[in-house]
C-alpha cells in the first residue's frame, strides 16, 4: 500500500490551491477527482473584484487576501509555464443615481484609498448615463485553464488519479492516519475539498448551507473588442477565446437561485440574462454557451477549514462561496501550514471552532 502525508478528494479552485500549497512544502501528495464535466470551479468567471453589489462594498480583507492570490498565482504561471491569471482594472457603469452617490461616498473613505480611478477608455457599445469609474485592484482568473495545468502537472509527477471516492466505505480510519484500501493508498491526512458535494459527506456535518445556482452564458459580441471586466448590474468578462467567425467570445452573469440546487441550465435563466445584457449593450450578441452549478456558500459566509477534532486525520476545506478565485489561496496556505507544522488557524475559518457554533 502506497503512502502519502496528503491525500485531497476534489479539483476544484480549493483542491487545486491545496495542492500547490502542499508541493510548494515538499509534501508527497495524491489528488483524487470524479472528473465531472461541470462543476463550480469549472464553469466559474473567475472575476476578482474590489467592490461588490449596488453599495460598492469592499471586498472582505481585500488589502491582505488580494496580494497572496496574486503571488501565488503568478508562482504557479512560472512553475507551469503557463499564463491564466489576468490582471486588468475593472470598469464600474453605475445604472442609476443610487449607485452614483454610493461610491462618491465611498471615494472620500480612506479605506477605498486608491481604489477607483477615472475611466480613461469608456466601453464601446455601453451606454453609461450614469457615469463610471475604473476599479483596482481587478483580475480575472482563466479558472479552467488553471486547474488544467494543475490536472497536468500532478499527473506528470504520479500525484493524481480519476474516480469518485465512495464515502464512508472507501475510508478506514486507523491510529496514525487513514486508508483507503479499494485505492491501495494511506496517508495521514485525507482532506475534502468537495464543494457542495459535501453536505452528503458524514464528516461535514453541522454546517449550515446557504447554497446558490447560478447559471452563466457564453456570447459572441459581433464587432466588441473590450479586454476588460465590465460591470453594469451584470458582468460581462472576456473568454481570451473566438468563435470561428472571428467574434470575440464573452462570459455574462450571474444568477442567484437558492431554490433549484441543480446543475441543470433553465430557460428562465437564459432568459434573464439575456434581458439583462440586452439592456447593457447597443449591439446584437448571439448565446453560443449556457452553464449553471452550485456555489458552496455556508450561512456564515466565510469559509471553513481545518480537521475533525474527534479524527485529526479527516479534513476539509470548503464555503468558499462566490469568492473563490481570491479566498483559495490564501486558506490554502493556512491549511498547510496547520497540517504539515501544526500552525493555529484563524478562528473565524477554524472548522472545530465554527461546527460547535453551529456552522
Ligand atoms: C455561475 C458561477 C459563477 C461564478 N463566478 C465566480 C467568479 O467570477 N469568481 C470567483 O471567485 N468565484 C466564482 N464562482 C464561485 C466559485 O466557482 C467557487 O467559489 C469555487 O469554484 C468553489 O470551489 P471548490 O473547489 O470548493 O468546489 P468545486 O468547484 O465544486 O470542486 C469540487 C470538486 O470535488 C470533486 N468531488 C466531489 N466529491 C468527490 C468525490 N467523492 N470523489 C472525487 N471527487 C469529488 C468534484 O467533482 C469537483 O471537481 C462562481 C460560481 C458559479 C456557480
Amino acid at each position: 500500500m502506497r503512502s502519502y502525508d496528503t491525500i485531497l478528494v476534489g479539483l476544484g479552485l480549493a483542491g487545486g490551491c491545496l495542492a500547490w500549497a502542499h508541493q510548494a512544502r515538499g509534501s508527497e501528495l495524491l489528488v483524487i477527482d470524479r472528473e465531472e464535466s461541470v462543476t463550480a470551479s469549472r464553469i466559474a468567471a473567475g472575476l476578482v473584484t474590489p467592490v461588490t453589489g449596488q453599495r460598492l462594498v469592499k471586498t472582505w480583507r481585500l488589502d491582505e487576501f488580494y496580494p497572496c492570490a496574486r503571488d501565488f498565482y503568478r508562482w504557479v504561471e512560472i512553475e507551469t509555464g503557463v499564463a491564466f491569471f489576468h490582471e486588468l482594472p475593472a470598469v464600474r457603469l453605475f445604472v442609476d443615481d443610487n449607485e452614483r452617490a454610493c461610491y462618491e461616498k465611498r471615494q472620500s473613505s480612506p479605506s477605498y484609498a486608491g481604489m477607483f480611478a477615472p475611466i480613461d477608455r469608456w466601453p464601446a457599445s455601453m451606454p453609461a448615463p450614469f457615469g463610471g469609474v475604473e476599479l483596482v485592484p481587478a483580475a480575472r482568473l482563466d479558472v479552467a485553464q488553471f486547474l488544467q495545468v494543475t490536472r497536468e502537472h500532478l499527473r506528470s509527477r504520479q500525484c493524481y488519479r480519476a474516480g469518485e471516492l465512495q464515502l464512508p466505505q472507501d475510508v478506514q480510519l486507523i491510529h496514525d492516519g487513514v486508508e483507503l484500501p479499494a485505492w491501495g493508498v494511506r496517508a495521514r491526512h485525507l482532506i475534502f475539498c468537495q464543494g457542495y458535494a459535501a453536505h452528503a459527506n458524514p464528516w461535514f456535518q453541522g454546517f449550515a448551507w446557504n447554497p446558490a445556482k447560478g447559471e452563466i452564458l457564453i456570447v459572441a459580441i459581433p464587432g466588441h473588442e473590450e479586454p476588460r471586466i465590465v460591470h453594469r448590474g451584470i458582468w460581462i468578462a472576456p473568454t481570451g477565446m473566438k468563435n470561428a467567425s472571428g467574434d470575440r467570445l464573452y462570459r455574462v452573469g450571474a444568477t442567484y437561485d437558492w431554490s433549484r440546487l441543480d446543475q441543470v441550465p433553465t430557460p428562465h435563466g437564459r432568459e434573464e440574462l439575456e434581458q439583462r445584457l440586452a439592456s447593457s449593450l447597443t449591439v446584437p450578441f448571439h448565446v453560443v454557451g449556457h452553464d449553471a452549478a452550485i456555489r458552496p456558500i455556508l450561512k456564515n459566509l466565510n469559509p471553513v477549514i481545518g480537521c475533525l477534532p474527534e479524527h485529526p486525520a479527516i479534513g476539509f476545506m470548503n464555503g468558499l462561496g462566490s469568492k473563490g478565485s481570491l479566498l483559495a489561496p490564501y486558506f490554502s496556505q493556512q491549511l498547510t501550514g496547520h497540517l504539515l507544522e501544526g500552525i493555529p488557524l484563524e478562528p473565524a475559518v477554524d472548522f472545530s471552532i465554527r461546527r460547535g457554533q453551529g456552522g
